[in-house]
């Protein structure tokens, strides 16, 4: 197939990336490069089925025909929503649109990584499908959830008003080699802050719990779905929760660091509890999550150790 992939310069789009040449597709990669990186792509330099147009998707465009669109372009962590909050509405919005109005004219299949910010705070636990979230439209997260949750609703559109053939992934917490230096995110900042044997920085009291997933777990899970016929949302993360401490401990342990633990103030809104039911995605799918935490964060050592030297941003 003649995939278009949104967003490929990103953590989770060019491990996609990677996926897809594989399986023996050819790879039109859009990034707009505000949050991904030409170093995701490196080793693909000389590689003949893809290519990368540095574009915004929030402005139309049209390459030529494809097969089928992964729309993976967003700000995803925290710190880069915060940072490009109008930006993050624009691409949930327009960009998403103008990505689905390319698939409509070339009659293509749809894939759109959602999230699970879509429950926000939730108040059900774990969290299914067919729970609705619990979402502060207003707070500093809204414009990465409010999006991803309109978003959701467009997608769901073009499926119902014009028979797009669309998915829905709602992407868990997900980690491992060539995750953002700078994007702030729980696992980079606390394994590269116990490499370096600096204090390791829990937010709140580190009670707040998250399910993390290795990439390439979530990468399968999502390759599944695009080749299943379902248009509703499904989850693909790892149910195996972790409170924040316990994670800095694990990450401490694999480390073989001596950092400290140092407490920083929980930001606002920061969700209590996060685990997906993937009860639909073993069903529909056969799929579930295979790397331990603790598998995970050794497989993603020697790409932190690479980055050293490189700042850690902080909330
Ligand atoms: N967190 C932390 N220390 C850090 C970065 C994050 O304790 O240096 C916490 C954060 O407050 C949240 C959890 O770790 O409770 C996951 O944060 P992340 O930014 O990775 O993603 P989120 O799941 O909040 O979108």
């Amino acid at each position: 197939m003649h995939i278009l992939l949104t967003g490929a310069a990103g953590f989770l789009g060019s491990h996609l990336a990677d996926r897809l040449l594989a399986d023996g597709h050819s790879v039109l990669g859009v990034d707009n490069l505000s949050t991904g990186s030409l170093r995701n792509l490196e080793h693909l330099r000389n590689e003949a089925r893809f290519r990368l147009e540095e574009h915004d998707i929030c402005k139309p465009f049209d390459y030529g025909p494809v097969d089928f669109v992964y729309n993976f372009a967003s700000p995803a962590s925290p710190v880069n929503y915060h940072q490009l909050g109008l930006e993050t509405l624009e691409v949930g919005s327009s960009g998403t649109r103008n990505a689905l109005e390319l698939a409509r004219r070339y009659g293509a299949g749809f894939l759109h990584a959602s999230t699970s910010e879509c429950y926000g705070d939730p108040q059900v636990h774990p969290q299914d499908e067919g729970y609705w979230g619990n979402v502060n439209p207003v707070g500093p997260r809204s414009v990465y959830d409010e999006a991803k949750r309109f978003s959701e609703a467009l997608v769901t559109a073009y499926h119902r008003y014009h028979r797009l053939d669309t998915r829905l992934v709602r992407i868990f917490n997900t980690y491992g080699p060539r995750l953002g230096r700078k994007d702030g995110r729980v696992i980079s900042n606390l394994l590269t802050q116990a490499l370096r044997g600096e204090p390791m920085t829990v937010y709140g009291d580190g009670s707040q719990t998250r399910s993390f997933c290795y990439v390439s777990d979530e990468i399968d899970g999502i390759v599944r779905l695009a080749g299943s016929c379902e248009h509703t949302p499904v989850n693909i993360g790892n149910p195996t929760e972790w409170t924040i401490l316990d994670c800095a401990e694990t990450i401490r342990r694999v480390t073989g660091s001596r950092s400290l633990i140092l407490f920083k103030p929980l930001p606002e809104d920061d969700p209590l509890q996060r685990k997906p039911d993937i009860a639909k995605a073993r069903r529909l799918l056969g799929w579930e999550p295979r790397i331990t935490l603790e598998e995970g964060l050794r497989l993603s050592l020697d790409y932190f150790r690479s980055l050293l030297d490189e700042p850690v941003a902080s909330r």
